[in-house]
C-alpha cells in the first residue's frame, strides 16, 4: 500500500500477511488435478463439511465457481433467475449467456434479496415457447445490494418455493461467512436449501486467491470436467490452498470487526450533510452512498479523495462503495472519514 493510503474499493485489495505466506511456504503439494495435492484435498474436505454438502472442489475463482454451476445445472436455452444486481449478471462479463447459454431473469429485490412469491411468479409455465425455469441464484450477501444478510427463512422459503418449481437453487457466497459471523447461522443451514454454493477466499478472508464451490459427488464430478475445459484445473495448488486454510483457521471471526469498521464508516458518511446512505442499516462490510448532494459526480468525488489518500470507488452516476476489509483498522476508518468531510461537507 503506497504510504498511509485508506483502500476502500473492495475487500479484494488485501496483501497476504506474512504469517498466510509462512503457512502457504510449508505447504505439501502434489498435482492438484490428478487428485494428489494433500493440501488441495484437505481444504476441499473441510469447505465441503462445513457447507453441509458431499463434496467440492477448489477453482481460482469465485467467478468461475458462478460459471461452472450454470454450465452444470443448465443448458442452454434455460432461464436462470436471480436478483437484478446480481454479479452474475453485472460483473462476469456476460457469461451466462456466453458460456452456459442460459438467459437470465432479473427481479426487482430489496437491497438484492428478493422473495419466494416474486420467484414463483417469475417461473414460466412449460410450453414450447416459454425457456424453461431452471435455477434460482441467491447471493450471500448481495454486493450491489448493499452487503445485505439475506435472512435465513428467506433463503428457505426461496429454496421451497425453486424445489416446488422443479428449480434448482445456488448460492453465491462470495461473502457467506460475512453473513454467518454477523447472524451466528451456521453456513451448514444457509447452504442447506442450495444444490450448490461456494466461497471465495480472496474477499474478506484476505487471500490472494481461490473459491471452492460445493454440492452433491455428482455435481463437483460433473464441475470437474467444466474445471479441466476451461483450464482452472491446477498443478500444485496446495500453495494457495494453504492460503485459505490459514484464513479458515485465522480471518473469521474478525470479519466482525469488518462490519464494525463499516458502521463507523456508515456514522461518518451520515455526518455529512451532503451525504446519503443508501442504506441506514449496514448489515456487514459493504457500504453504499450516494453524493448527489455535493454537486460532484461519484467520479470527481473519488478523485478528490484520492488526493486525500482515501481510495472510494465510483459506482454510479452519484452512487459510491466502500469496503472494510482487514488491512483497514479503526483510525484508517477515521482518515476516511475525515477526508469525506473535507471534500464534501458543507
Ligand atoms: C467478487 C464476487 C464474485 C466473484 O468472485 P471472484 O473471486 O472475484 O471471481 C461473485 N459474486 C459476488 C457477490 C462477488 O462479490
Amino acid at each position: 500500500m503506497a504510504g498511509n493510503q485508506v483502500d476502500l474499493r473492495s475487500d479484494t485489495v488485501t496483501r497476504p500477511s506474512a504469517a498466510m505466506r509462512e503457512a502457504m511456504a510449508a505447504a505439501e503439494v502434489g498435482d492438484e488435478q490428478r487428485g494428489e495435492d494433500p493440501t488441495v484435498n484437505a481444504l476441499q474436505s473441510r469447505v465441503a463439511a462445513l457447507l453441509g454438502k458431499e463434496a467440492a472442489v477448489f477453482l481460482p475463482s469465485g467467478t468461475m465457481c458462478n460459471e461452472i454451476a450454470l454450465l452444470v445445472h443448465c443448458r442452454p436455452g434455460d432461464e436462470v433467475i436471480c436478483d437484478r444486481t446480481a454479479h452474475v449478471i453485472t460483473a462476469e462479463g456476460g457469461g451466462p449467456a456466453a458460456l452456459a447459454g442460459a438467459m437470465v431473469c432479473a427481479l426487482d429485490g430489496e437491497a438484492g434479496v428478493y422473495t419466494p412469491d416474486q420467484l414463483a411468479d417469475a417461473v414460466r409455465s412449460p410450453s414450447r415457447y416459454a425457456p424453461r425455469s431452471r435455477l434460482a441464484v441467491v447471493e450471500q450477501t448481495s454486493n450491489q445490494g448493499g452487503g445485505t444478510i439475506w435472512p435465513l427463512e428467506t433463503v428457505e422459503a426461496v429454496g421451497e418455493a425453486a424445489r416446488a418449481h422443479g428449480l434448482l437453487l445456488h448460492m453465491d457466497g462470495a461473502r457467506l461467512f460475512n453473513a454467518v459471523v454477523e447472524s451466528g447461522v451456521d453456513a451448514a443451514r444457509y447452504a442447506a436449501p442450495c444444490d450448490s454454493v461456494w466461497v471465495d477466499f480472496s474477499k474478506g478472508l484476505g487471500c490472494p486467491v481461490g473459491a471452492v464451490l460445493a454440492g452433491s459427488a455428482a455435481f463437483i464430478e460433473a464441475a470437474w470436467q467444466w474445471k479441466q475445459r476451461l483450464g482452472g484445473a491446477m498443478r500444485q495448488s496446495g500453495i494457495l490452498a494453504a492460503a485459505c486454510a490459514y484464513a479458515l483457521d485465522h480471518h473469521i471471526a474478525r470479519l466482525a470487526e469488518d462490519h464494525a469498521s463499516a458502521r463507523r464508516l456508515a456514522d461518518a458518511v451520515s455526518a455529512v450533510g451532503t451525504l446519503a446512505l443508501d442504506q441506514p442499516r449496514v448489515d456487514s462490510n459493504l457500504v453504499f452512498f450516494d453524493c448527489a448532494g455535493t454537486g460532484l459526480s461519484a467520479a470527481a468525488l473519488s478523485d478528490a479523495l484520492r488526493e486525500r489518500g482515501v481510495l472510494i470507488g465510483a459506482m454510479g452516476r452519484h452512487r459510491l462503495r466502500a469496503v472494510t476489509h482487514l488491512d483497514v483498522d479503526a483510525a484508517a476508518v477515521d482518515a476516511a472519514g475525515e477526508a469525506l468531510q473535507a471534500v464534501a461537507g458543507g
